[in-house]
């Protein structure tokens, strides 16, 4: 089911929490609403699922204005981020329940509800645990649990807000990979609000990064990773360093400083963006230099801070772990790839 946001925006008491936002979610994909804490993405979803209603705009379930439909006419599936699972009830009755409070007319036969829920079980590896209570599983089992319920009811997309935000780490890596198989075997239109990149850079097929009530810009991780398209972008996903420089006749200084690298269109004041693995260390001038004021082990390579002359920035640079560089060595580099946006 392909769901489009139109033009939305939402108050709450005057305050917008979104702005004219629009996002067309296409059909079976699983897409990531990832921004910092107070960016709209939990707002977001929840004028998805109809829990909000939007200060103006629409949102269309494939052709159909779904703005003025309610929770249930929308059939969403819902998975928050702390369990909201049933104590009382065993974990076959937790998943079954969406299926056994429905009319009788849309209701399935009992055994029917029954196999489906086992079916649900076992595809999130939960089979022979259907006759425990929820107290008695683990933090991620529940959260299995919890998909597998909001799978139950064959929902047209699934919203997933911070699912597995509560979970150490090691076994939000598993869900992670686990939820994409899921997803990959079911199909299902997912959206998933996450604060943690590499979450969503690693699960969804494409992201939608926010950031003060907006949508900064939507692709795929790779695109987005690899040309953001505003210095929130850049410096929000993945590792980054900032410069102040300048563009004259295309080429860029810092401070009184040619650093080697040109081709930029605009003159005048910028602000240079580059990521600390894409640089190529040089023995000329025309560079960025500076000297190691830290370093520190990251896997197979060792991050650097350089403190560069002039001014005093300071960028990170990444070098072979075992580069000879100590403490106040000078290092001089120039970006392999690299953004200018106006300053
Ligand atoms: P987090 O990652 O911290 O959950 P978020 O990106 O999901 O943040 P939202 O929960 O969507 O952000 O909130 C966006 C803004 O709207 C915030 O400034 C928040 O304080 C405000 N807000 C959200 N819900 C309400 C509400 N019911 N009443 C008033 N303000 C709200």
């Amino acid at each position: 089911m392909q769901v489009r946001v139109q033009n939305v925006r939402k108050e709450f008491d005057l305050f917008p929490a979104l702005h004219d936002v629009s996002l067309d979610v296409i059909s079976g994909e699983l897409i990531a609403l990832l921004g910092p804490s107070g960016s709209g993405k939990t707002t977001l979803l929840r004028l998805i699922a109809g829990l909000e209603r939007p200060t103006s705009g629409r949102i269309f379930f494939g052709d159909e204005d779904a703005s003025e439909k309610s929770v249930q006419e929308r059939n969403i599936g819902f998975v928050f981020q702390h369990y909201a699972l049933f104590r009382h009830m065993t974990i076959l009755e937790n998943v079954s329940f969406g299926l056994k409070v429905r009319p009788r007319s849309r209701r399935p036969p009992a055994n029917e509800i029954r196999r489906r829920a086992l079916e649900l079980l076992d595809l999130v590896q939960l089979s022979g645990l259907e006759k425990r209570y929820p107290n008695q599983l683990s933090g991620g089992q529940r959260q299995r649990v919890a998909l597998a319920r909001a799978l139950a009811i064959e929902p047209k997309v699934l919203l997933l807000d911070e699912p597995f935000g509560a979970l150490d780490a090691q076994v939000r890596r598993e869900l992670r990979k686990w939820l994409r198989e899921i997803h990959d075997r079911t199909g299902h239109t997912t959206v998933f609000v996450t604060h943690d990149q590499e979450e969503a850079l690693e699960l969804a097929d494409r992201l939608c990064v926010m950031s003060q009530g907006r949508i900064e810009q939507v692709g795929t991780p790779d695109s987005v990773y690899d040309t953001p398209t505003s210095p929130f972008v850049f410096g929000f996903i993945g590792e980054s360093s900032e410069l102040a420089v300048n563009v004259d006749r295309s080429d860029i200084w810092l401070g009184d400083r040619a650093i080697g690298i040109s081709g930029a269109e605009d003159v005048g004041p910028a602000r240079l963006f580059f990521r600390p693995h894409d640089i190529e260390l040089v023995e000329d001038d025309a560079a960025l230099a500076g000297v190691v004021a830290s370093s520190r082990r990251v896997g197979g390579t060792r991050r650097v801070e350089l403190e560069l002359g002039g001014g005093g920035a300071r960028v990170e640079i990444d070098l072979p772990f075992d580069h000879p560089a100590g403490e106040r060595s000078r290092i001089a580099f120039r970006p392999k790839r690299w953004q200018l946006f106006p300053g």
